[in-house]
């Protein structure tokens, strides 16, 4: 059983109201116009949840690791896009928190925390699972650094006000050779191609970035030179968490309205809720939903807590095992429903679609594999 003290309650009661007035009526509208739910980010950043890991020193509400999984698991039951909305702007906000200097955290988390849009550019065309491979570059010349190369994929892309940017600073030097840098909207050199059509979480924006000869004042640098590989991965072990939290919300919303449909469609004069083959998938759904759920607190918990061994092991475990539930349980949900699950006037068809996102982003489940496991055998 999760332990909230009052506020803590106080503060996912808020989040459950926005996500029945506020989101679940218009979550299958964005979905279906590919439309980015600005209204979302706006009730997220006047409820001071847009940026909640950040603390009251710097406008935000300093929430743990374990709150924030269950803000996004919430939201994540009724639009995993709006969700994503929060996750996104934490891999933006991440990066400054725990690497940036006073300065930098002054004047970028305030505005982060209060409506601004961060977001995370790690991923190149020839760069995922790989991502050494990456050609972003940033020379050094005098006081600022030159960039070129391009990003895609990127949640949040040409929309954010501020990209946390990842780029090599000396190749050479491979994972001790990457740098982050803070980019914002408006400059010189940062222009947008396509924004993805995408299968699912379509709600959300993600594009291609472009730098060319992009230059970016040395303030900008988060940590030092050779940090930024360090500091990604660090960022991806808690994006991991909040990627499980939104698995585990899109399951706990897919099996919430297939039983509602269960215990009132009739067929052989019963409803099917009566039905052993029907009572059956859904004490699988739920009892995955549930090993899943307690994974993904017990990961968000060990970072909480600075477990430096368990975190990276926990995190990927977490969003491997939660976003597998989500896309089988998702799927179970619409069989559940028969015909009518597979129709866009229910939602489960969407949560089908948004749940594979989470198979692949954040790194992919099969890597997510290979960190768990390589972490297991070496410890
Ligand atoms: C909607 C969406 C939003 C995203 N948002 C962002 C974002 O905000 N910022 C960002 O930086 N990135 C973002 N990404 C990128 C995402 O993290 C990558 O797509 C992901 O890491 C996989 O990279 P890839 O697509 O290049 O696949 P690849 O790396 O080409 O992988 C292809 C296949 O090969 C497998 N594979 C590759 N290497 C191995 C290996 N060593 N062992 C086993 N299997 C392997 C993969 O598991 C996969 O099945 C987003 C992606 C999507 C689709």
């Amino acid at each position: 059983m999760i332990q909230l003290d009052e506020q803590q309650k106080m503060i996912l009661e808020t989040v459950k109201n926005i996500a029945r007035k506020e989101l679940k009526p218009r979550a299958a509208e964005i979905d279906e116009n590919a439309e980015f739910p600005w209204y979302a980010v706006k009730v997220f950043a006047e409820n001071g949840i847009l940026a909640p890991l950040v603390s009251e020193k710097y406008g935000g509400i300093g929430i743990t690791y374990l709150l924030f999984s269950m803000i996004i698991e919430e939201i994540a039951k009724v639009c995993a896009s709006s969700a994503l909305i929060l996750i996104a702007q934490a891999d933006g906000v991440l990066p400054i928190l725990y690497a940036g200097n006073e300065e930098q955290k002054g004047k970028f988390l305030p505005p982060l925390a209060k409506g601004a849009l961060g977001g995370f550019a790690g991923t190149e065309p020839d760069a995922g699972s790989d991502i050494l491979s990456m050609r972003t570059r940033a020379t050094k010349k005098g006081k600022v650094y030159v960039l070129n190369g391009q990003k895609c994929f990127i949640t949040h892309g040409s929309i954010a006000d501020y990209l946390s940017v990842y780029a090599y600073t000396d190749p050479e030097k491979k994972a001790k050779g990457m740098s982050v840098f803070v980019l914002e909207k408006g400059m010189e050199g940062l222009s947008y191609g396509k924004n993805e059509n995408k299968m699912g979480m379509r709600g959300s924006i993600n594009s291609e970035l472009i730098f060319e000869n992009l230059k970016v004042p040395e303030e900008n640098r988060i940590g030092e030179e050779g940090e930024g590989f360090f500091n990604m991965m660090k960022v991806l072990d808690s994006s991991r968490v909040f990627a499980a939290s939104q698995a585990v919300g899109l399951a706990q919303g897919a099996i919430d309205e297939a039983v509602a449909y269960a215990k009132q469609r009739i067929q052989f004069g019963r409803p099917i809720s009566q039905l052993q083959a029907i009572q059956f998938m859904v004490a699988d759904m739920v009892a995955a939903t549930e090993a899943a759920r307690l994974l993904t607190y017990q990961a968000a918990r060990h970072i909480d807590a600075g477990r430096a061994r368990e975190i990276p092991k926990f995190c990927a475990m977490a969003k491997c095992l939660a976003s597998d539930t989500a896309m089988r349980v998702t799927t179970d949900a619409v069989q559940v429903m028969g015909g009518y699950g597979y129709m866009k006037d229910f939602p489960v068809e969407r949560m089908m679609r948004d749940a594979k996102l989470v198979q692949i982003y954040t790194g992919t489940n099969q890597i997510m594999r290979v960190v768990a496991g390589r972490s297991i055998l070496a410890g």
